[in-house]
């Protein structure tokens, strides 16, 4: 059996999923970092508060497991609404979203994982739910087909995506407010696993939390993850207690470097470094490669690598930096772009 990577980008199967809820913040003063976007959501809920009126649409975009999804559980508490959760891929066509829309009580809360993944026709049904809180409905098909005209309550949408360059601008346009969630610093990261940890009831010192912390690559989901297979491994192999040096021999064991990078994160630097000579490669050939989906790839390995200033996006694709190189111990080529030339962190291709 393929072993689950632990930086993967999904929440992973059933007891993967609950293993995240028992997890998650569940009020906003619980929410660790990200202190911009509480910020702001904090005056707006309290504005739409004032006003008797539901909060407006939220556009949430940022990599898989920064908290998208607990912060929308997290405002549907606040506002003392229902949420109500399905994701862009389920709906294929306006009749499936049409149930969700119509149960919901005005304020509810209607949370769409991959927005961007919705179709054409099923966004452009959703417009005039987001704006006007109607919607045209055909009832049949073909000569005895009729468009019925349906009032629903004013509603939340929340919508999350990896990237919102896959969006289209009218989409995007019509959410009220818009979030980008950034990586979370050691810090914010340690407090996250320290909460974490006592809520599981494992025992861990300062250093142990510091090191899951600093492997886990800005990622709340993936510093969750590393504490329960720290905490497996210290069960096994140990009295329960997690210190620093177990969570070293568990990151070993896990292939987990000291940049809190996998396998997978040195095979796409490497296959840069060593079969494309530094770069620049277009994203699909490395996918290829690597024998990896370009989606993983886009979504879940490079924003890291981009972060951490491993990979470049220029025009001409990816390229690898000297501080690549030096972390697997390779030769670097020289640069291949100048500055001007490199697309932003988030770019789309
Ligand atoms: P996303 O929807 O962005 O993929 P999730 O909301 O599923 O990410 O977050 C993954 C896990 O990380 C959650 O189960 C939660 O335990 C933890 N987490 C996320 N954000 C925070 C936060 N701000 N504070 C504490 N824990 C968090």
């Amino acid at each position: 059996m393929a072993r689950e990577r632990i930086i993967s980008g999904s929440a992973g199967g059933n007891d993967e999923e609950r293993f995240n809820e028992s997890l998650r913040p569940e009020r906003i003063v619980d929410c660790v970092g990200q202190e911009r976007i509480v910020e702001q959501l904090l005056i707006a809920m309290k504005a739409a508060e004032q006003r008797a009126e539901p909060l407006e649409h939220v556009l949430q975009s940022g990599p898989p497991g920064l908290g998208k999804t607990t912060l929308a559980h997290v405002i549907a508490r606040e506002m003392g609404a229902i949420l109500r959760i399905t994701s862009g891929p389920a709906i294929s066509k306006p009749g499936d979203l049409m149930h969700w829309l119509t149960e919901m009580k005005r304020g509810d809360v209607l949370f769409i994982d991959e927005v961007h993944r919705l179709s054409r026709t099923v966004e452009e049904f959703l417009y005039a739910a987001m704006e006007d809180f109607r919607v045209d409905f055909t009832i049949d098909s073909g000569i005895s087909g009729r468009t019925v005209n349906i009032a629903l309550q004013r509603f939340t949408l929340i919508g999350a995506t990896t990237r919102t360059g896959l969006l289209t601008a009218a989409m995007r346009d019509r959410f009220g407010l818009q979030f980008h969630f950034e990586f979370y610093s050691v810090e914010e990261l340690t407090e996250i696993v320290r909460r974490s940890a006592r809520k599981l009831k494992v025992k861990a010192d300062d250093g142990a939390l510091g090191l899951i912390a600093s492997r886990s690559r800005g990622t709340p989901r993936v510093a969750n993850r590393l504490l329960k297979r720290t905490r497996d491994y210290a069960q096994v192999r140990g009295d329960g207690t997690l210190s620093r040096k177990t969570v070293e021999q568990a990151c070993e064991i896990l292939q987990i470097d000291a940049l809190g990078l996998d396998e997978l994160d040195r095979s796409l630097l490497r296959s840069l470094i060593q079969t494309y000579n530094g770069g620049p490669a277009g994203i699909e050939a490395l996918a290829a490669t690597l024998g990896q989906e370009r989606d993983t790839l886009e979504d879940v390995v490079e924003p890291y690598l981009l972060q951490i200033g491993f990979v470049i996006r220029t025009r001409q694709g990816r390229c690898a930096t000297k501080a690549a190189c030096d972390h697997l111990g390779l030769p670097f080529a020289g640069p291949k772009a100048p500055p001007e030339e490199q697309g932003s962190l988030f770019d789309e291709d």
